[in-house]
């Protein structure tokens, strides 16, 4: 599907199957010789015939294609090799996460971090699914990918359009977004969402990864927008009211996880398994692997935050990591 979100800026929306988000939005911003493609889909045959069928809709050939990728997500990043064979493409990513995709394309890198969740009370059982389930590992990109490195500050021009850098972590440890700052509209990637809640992992390479997140959603209020093209699911008209939702969406579980943690120390999975997820009746037990994956990751994430603000306690033992509600005196 393919409708033009502001003249001469379209949003192409690429199915993800059997995957919650439903799609992927990638949006082409047309310029004079060279076009820009914000983010990709995934590596995989649903997601590459729509993707060439809108280009083609659209009188947009592959090789006049720049691209430019928010954030490491495979969804976000799984085409970019296939999607620029042309020498004179560029394609735009953070420091970061641009060396992140290009490990990911390791084998053995995905099993290293799986088999690092361990210690978080994830048994064999759902590590071992994960090995052969989790999208990152089906379904990113092809093979290792010659960057152009870009950050805050950078100004990218096609067409009308001045493209504005922003540095805004949290969903990844270095993810993008792009604001124009003449026609007030941000590119946000999965820094906000239109229906639903970017998921906010922990990773290695952040503390906080919600306290970091929180701050890029301050950034992004301090901004005029009146238009939000997010990636994934509707356009978001009041971006305002919508970064509030996505605040006060954390402060209910940062409270659930306080409220969790009140009678005894649990490790992640434990914590995750307590607290309520949008999964239509599901119970716990039968959550697909990358869910409970992204749903004990969440989790960490809270529990990193509490953590940092002296309101939980991390203790080891037995090669297995516990929070502890702690509280002020
Ligand atoms: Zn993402």
């Amino acid at each position: 599907m393919v409708e033009e979100a502001a003249p001469g800026i379209f949003r192409i929306e690429l199915p993800l199957p059997q995957n919650p988000l439903k799609a992927l939005n990638s949006y082409l911003v047309r310029g004079e010789k060279r076009h820009l493609l914000v983010d990709t889909g995934f590596n995989r045959k649903e997601c590459k015939d729509v993707l060439y069928g809108a280009l083609e809709e659209l009188g947009v050939r592959p090789d006049a294609l720049d691209l430019f990728i928010t954030h490491l997500h495979a969804d976000h990043c799984g085409l970019a090799a296939d999607l620029t064979t042309s020498p004179e493409a560029v394609i735009y990513a953070s420091q970061g996460d641009s060396k992140a995709i290009n490990r990911m394309t390791d084998g053995d890198f995905w099993l290293g971090y799986l088999r690092g969740m361990a210690q978080h009370g994830c048994d064999d059982e759902l590590l071992h699914e994960l090995e052969s389930s989790h999208p990152a590992i089906r379904f990113g990109p092809s093979g290792k990918i010659g960057f152009s490195i870009t950050g805050e500050g950078a100004v990218l021009r096609y067409g009308e359009n001045e493209l504005h850098v922003l540095s805004v972590p949290g969903h990844t440890p270095d993810h993008l977004a792009l604001y124009e700052p003449r026609r007030k509209i941000l590119f946000s990637g999965d820094l906000i969402l239109g229906d639903i809640t970017p998921n906010i992992p922990r990773w290695r390479e952040m503390k906080d990864a919600l306290g970091t997140y929180l701050q890029s959603l301050d950034k992004a209020d301090r901004l005029d927008i009146a238009l939000t093209l997010p990636g994934h699911r509707s356009l978001v008209r009041d971006t305002k009211k919508r970064i509030e939702e996505l605040r006060a969406h954390h402060a209910r579980r940062l409270a659930e996880v306080r409220r969790i943690l009140e009678e005894r120390a649990l490790t992640a999975c434990q914590v995750a398994a307590e607290m309520t997820w949008s999964m239509r009746g599901i119970r716990w037990k039968e959550f697909p692997a990358p869910q409970k994956w992204f749903a004990v990751n969440e989790a960490l994430a809270h529990l990193d935050y509490l953590a940092a603000r002296s309101e939980a306690l991390r203790e080891e033992d037995g090669g297995l990591v516990r929070f502890r509600r702690q509280k002020s005196a």
